[in-house]
C-alpha cells in the first residue's frame, strides 16, 4: 500500500526499519517529508519540558552499561533522572522529569539516523568497531552516523570521546567550533576493585564515561563513588547466573561481536567458552590475544564450523555442539572446580533465537536443567 505523503510533517519509523533498503525512505524523500524517530520527537518537545539536561550515549559496545551506570549514579545522588532510547524504554512513554532532571539516552546509530535536533549537554562515544555493516556504506558510513551526535550539539556543550575512535574516524570533524571535547582515555579511574559489577578493562572505560559525565553534570566525587560501588549490573552482560560444583556459569549473551567478547575472555583465567551464532566478521582476531584463557571451545549456530576451525588452528580443544543446550551440557561435563563456563557468543543470535535476551534466558534455563 502506498499513501500520498504530501502535507505530512514527518514519517515516524522504528529504528529497526532498514532505511537503506526500505522503500519508505525514497517515498518520503520524493515527497520532501522527513523520516524521524521517537528521539527526534522528544528533542522537538524539549522546549516545553521543565529545565533539564540530556546525556546521549553511543558507541559500538558499552552503550547500555554506560547508560544504566550514569542513570544509577544520578539516582543514588538524588538527581531526578530517566533512562531511555535503545536500552528498551521508550522515552515518550514516561512522564516528564521535574526541574533539574537529567534524561540519559542510549542511542544506536539507527536512532541517530532518525534524529536531527537533539542537542545533548553531554554526548558520549564509547568506541567504534565494525558492526551493523549490512545497513551502512562500510565502516566509514557507520562512523559518520555516530559523528552526527556531536554535529547536533551546541558549542557550549561537551563531547566525551574515545581517543581511538577520533583518531580512526575523525568523529568530531562535523562538531561545531568551540565544542568542549574531552578524551575518555584522559579520565582518571581509581578504585575499580571496589565496584563489583564493573570488572574488566571494558568496564573501566564505561566507568570513565560515567565519572566524567557526572562531574560535568556537577556531582561531587563522593556521590559518584557511592554510585559506582552500588551499581547492580545489567542482565546478559557478564552476568553470573549460577555456581554448581565449584564451576561458575556466566551469561554474556549481549556480546554480539568479537570486540565485545574480548574483555569477557580477559576477565577469567580458565574458560569453557560457548560461542557462535550469526557471525558479523569472518575472524576472531579481537579475541585471539585472550585465547590462553580458553580451556576449550563449544561452538553453536551458523558460525560454528568457522569458529571451530579458527580455534583448532590455534591449538584449542573444540566441541562442535551445534545448539546452546548441548553446548552447556558439553561444557559442564568438562569443566573442573574453579573454572568458568561462559556464553559469550561474539555473534548475533538471530539464526537460533529471537534476540540476545532469549539466548541468555536459554543459557540460564540450560544451566538450571543440568
Ligand atoms: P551495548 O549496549 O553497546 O551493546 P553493553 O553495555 O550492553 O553494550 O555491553 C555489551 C557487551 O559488550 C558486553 O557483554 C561486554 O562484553 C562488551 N562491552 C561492554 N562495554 C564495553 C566497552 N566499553 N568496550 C568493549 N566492549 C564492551
Amino acid at each position: 500500500m502506498e499513501i500520498d505523503l504530501a502535507g505530512y510533517d514527518g514519517v515516524i519509523v522504528s529504528p529497526g526499519v532498514p532505511l537503506n533498503r526500505h522503500p519508505i525512505a525514497a517515498h518520503a524523500r520524493a515527497a520532501g517529508v522527513p523520516v524521524i524517530g521517537d528521539i527526534e520527537l522528544f528533542a522537538q518537545a524539549r522546549s516545553e519540558l521543565p529545565a533539564h539536561k540530556v546525556v546521549g550515549i553511543t558507541g559500538t559496545n558499552g552503550k547500555s552499561t554506560t547508560t544504566a551506570l550514569i542513570h544509577h549514579i544520578l539516582k543514588t545522588a538524588g538527581v531526578p533522572t530517566l533512562m531511555g532510547g535503545n536500552i528498551g524504554l521508550p522515552i515518550l512513554s514516561r512522564d516528564p522529569l521535574p526541574e533539574g532532571g537529567v534524561y540519559v539516552l542510549e542511542l544506536s546509530s539507527y536512532q541517530i539516523d532518525l534524529t536531527f535536533s537533539l542537542d545533548c549537554d553531554v554526548a558520549v562515544l564509547t568506541n567504534i568497531t565494525p558492526d551493523h555493516l549490512d545497513r551502512y556504506d562500510g565502516l566509514e558510513g557507520y562512523a559518520a552516523s555516530k559523528a552526527r551526535l556531536f554535529a547536533m550539539q551546541s558549542p557550549d556543550h561537551v563531547a566525551l570521546v574515545d581517543f581511538q575512535a577520533e583518531a580512526d574516524h575523525a568523529v568530531l570533524d562535523m562538531a561545531p567550533d568551540g565544542l568542549g571535547c574531552l578524551f575518555l582515555d584522559d579520565v582518571p579511574v581509581e578504585g575499580q576493585e571496589n565496584w563489583p559489577a564493573l570488572q574488566g578493562p571494558h568496564n573501566r572505560q564505561n566507568a570513565a564515561c560515567a565519572i566524567a559525565t557526572c562531574r560535568i553534570l556537577g556531582l561531587e566525587d563522593d556521590a559518584i563513588e557511592q554510585g559506582l560501588r552500588t551499581y547492580p549490573g545489567l542482565p546478559h552482560r557478564m552476568e553470573r547466573v549460577a555456581e554448581k560444583d565449584g564451576v561458575l556459569f556466566v551469561n554474556d549473551s549481549k556480546a554480539t561481536n568479537a570486540t565485545a567478547t574480548a574483555p569477557a575472555l580477559a576477565a577469567y583465567p580458565l574458560i569453557h567458552w560457548i560461542l557462535g551464532g550469526r557471525p558479523k566478521t569472518d575472524d576472531l582476531d579481537d579475541c585471539a590475544p585472550h585465547f590462553d584463557h580458553v580451556v576449550a571451545g563449544y561452538t553453536i549456530g551458523e558460525a560454528g564450523p568457522m569458529f571451530a576451525r579458527i580455534l583448532k588452528d590455534a591449538g584449542k580443544t573444540v566441541t562442535e555442539s551445534g545448539t546452546l543446550r548441548q553446548a552447556v551440557r558439553d561444557a559442564a561435563a568438562a569443566a573442573k572446580p574453579g573454572e568458568v563456563v561462559m556464553l559469550s557468543p561474539a555473534c548475533a543470535s538471530f539464526d537460533q533465537f529471537t534476540d540476545y535476551e532469549a539466548r541468555g534466558e536459554a543459557f540460564r534455563a540450560a544451566v538450571e536443567a543440568l
